[in-house]
């Protein structure tokens, strides 16, 4: 049942009483970071939030490359996506968003072809979406791939659509994915249906700046070209914070408030043992993972006729592209702009961008015919080495940090803290700004009422056990017929 949930933010107050100050300070201005301000000065605490880049927004942030405002990545908002779209709309941007219907599968070939399944397809489809979601997690994880190679009833081209499914969405092949994970997202569109929603232009003009107007005429101080490079910090609490400014100087200044860190887990890691010995759990944040997630915008000449104006996955591309034609909608474009995410960008690392960027094209074009090079007006390449996306893997729940510490004056945020399984992206960056702004609360004002966040339904796994039976004896009239085509050899056995 979704509700509230503020039991992550609860830290023990029996904690050494620090930060003798009301002010807070926030590290990190993406998605997190931000939410954290926000939440905290609607509680009427000063707030100041440093950002190393000069734009907000990070990685749901855009950047002006060769004089051209290019997000990050294009970014789509599910309708599970709760705290994420309270926030939107407690920000008065609900009407930035426009809503789409559907996610879009398209095949190579010489025409436009899209994805439409045989319906024994949409049977062993949803048997395995049951399956994975009657699976009790609780007492352990396994990986993606594990699940889904011990599935007999998946055809070997169902599993790997499923696999590239879930490349295609988060960078991380099948392997070093949490089957925990994937079954807390499938569960949360499951209860959360709807229609999914995007930026009606880029990140910057339609999301990040209006986020970052609303800060400071909140009264956030916000300072960008401000990178923490180190914290001192005795056995109790933190004493001091080393920033560096755009001209490459470095300051030390006292700590006298609240710290909220909402850097990547990677920096995070990088402050030294001092500060991940402080967080629950200790350490565990060196066992995290992250991997890049590409971005490429093809700047078209022309309109490619009949592409629609959604979410569209290329089934089986090599590389794992999905792409929406933006040029279509957003303000300013008549010709396509195709706005392309790289799942398998880290195999394009050895090649110069330029080499990087033919295989892409090449890619695109066996399933975008009529695509020529001749149409390409401008193409930008963000490979996003540098700025890794988390991608939880089998087992990483144990080692995702708290939003309270050790520390009574640390506090954390980020898209890699401790979640509910399968809350990914954007809604976890949110709502870890959310758990970490509650944390503070409890510390600052533990008289008000508990920060909101909200949760995100499950399918519990005996209800799910139920249905796979209902279907059971159907899947296995299925597989049998098929059996001597698909799979050689298989005995059509269906768990129920
Ligand atoms: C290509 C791409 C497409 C994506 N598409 C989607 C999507 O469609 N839907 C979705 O939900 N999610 C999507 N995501 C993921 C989503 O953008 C992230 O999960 C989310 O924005 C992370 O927010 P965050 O605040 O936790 O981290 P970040 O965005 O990484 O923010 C951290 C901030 O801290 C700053 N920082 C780092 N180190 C320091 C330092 N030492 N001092 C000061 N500041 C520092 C960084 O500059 C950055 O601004 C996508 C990601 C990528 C890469």
């Amino acid at each position: 049942m979704a509700g509230t949930d503020t039991s992550t933010a609860a830290g023990t107050d029996a904690d050494t009483a620090a930060g003798t100050r009301d002010d807070v300070t926030v590290v990190g201005g993406g998605l997190a970071g931000m939410t954290a301000a926000w939440t905290l000065r609607r509680l009427g605490l000063p707030v100041r939030l440093l950002e190393a880049s000069p734009e907000l927004g990070g990685m749901a942030g855009s950047r002006v490359i060769d004089g051209r405002t290019e997000d990050h990545g294009v970014h789509i908002f599910p309708a599970w996506y709760r705290n994420t779209l309270r926030l939107v709309e407690e920000l008065g941007l609900a009407d930035n968003l426009r809503t789409t219907r559907k996610f879009h599968q398209l095949l190579p070939g010489p025409e436009f072809r899209t994805a439409d399944t045989p319906a024994a397809d949409r049977l062993l489809f949803l048997y395995g979406v049951l399956d994975l979601l009657a699976q009790d997690y609780r007492a352990g994880d396994e990986s993606l791939h594990d699940f889904l190679r011990g599935r007999r009833y998946l055809s070997p081209a169902a599993v790997a659509d499923i696999e590239h499914l879930f490349v295609a969405s988060s960078a991380a092949e099948s392997t070093a994915v949490s089957a925990a994970g994937f079954r807390g997202s499938i569960a949360a569109f499951v209860r959360h249906p709807g229609r999914v929603r995007m930026p009606r232009g880029d990140l910057q003009h339609w999301f990040v700046g209006p986020f970052r107007q609303r800060l400071e005429a909140a009264g956030v101080e916000v300072l960008t070209g401000r990178e923490l490079t180190a914290v001192t910090a005795d056995s109790h609490r933190v004493r001091a914070l080393t920033l560096r400014d755009p001209a490459g100087a470095d300051t030390e200044e006292a700590v006298t408030g609240q710290l909220v860190l909402a850097i990547p887990h990677g920096r995070l890691a990088a402050l030294g043992p001092g500060i991940t010995g402080a967080l629950r759990p200790a350490h565990g944040v060196l066992e995290l993972t992250s991997r890049p997630l590409g971005a490429l915008h093809l700047y078209l000449r022309r309109r490619l006729p009949g592409l629609p104006d959604e979410h569209i996955r290329l089934v089986g591309s090599p590389h794992a592209i999905t792409l929406i034609d933006v040029g279509q909608t957003w303000p300013g474009h008549h010709d396509s702009l195709l706005n392309c995410v790289v799942g398998r960008v880290a195999a394009l690392r050895h090649l110069p961008d330029d080499e990087a960027v033919k295989v892409l094209v090449e890619e695109l074009m066996t399933y975008l015919p009529g695509l020529g090079w001749e149409d390409i007006e401008h193409v930008c390449y963000q490979p996003h080495s540098s700025a890794p996306f988390h991608a939880p893997g089998p087992g990483s729940a144990r080692h995702r940090p708290q939003a309270f510490t050790a520390f009574a004056d640390l506090h954390l945020a980020g898209d890699f803290c401790a979640a509910p399984a399968g809350v990914a992206g954007m809604e976890a960056a949110v709502r870890s700004g959310l758990v970490a702004a509650e944390s503070v609360r409890r510390r600052l004002r533990p008289g008000l009422p508990a920060v909101r966040v909200d949760t995100i339904g499950d399918v519990p796994p005996p209800v799910a056990r139920l249905l796979r039976s209902a279907l059971g004896p159907a899947v296995a009239a299925t597989v049998r017929k098929r059996s001597g085509r698909d799979r050689p050899g298989s005995n059509g056995s269906v768990r129920s």
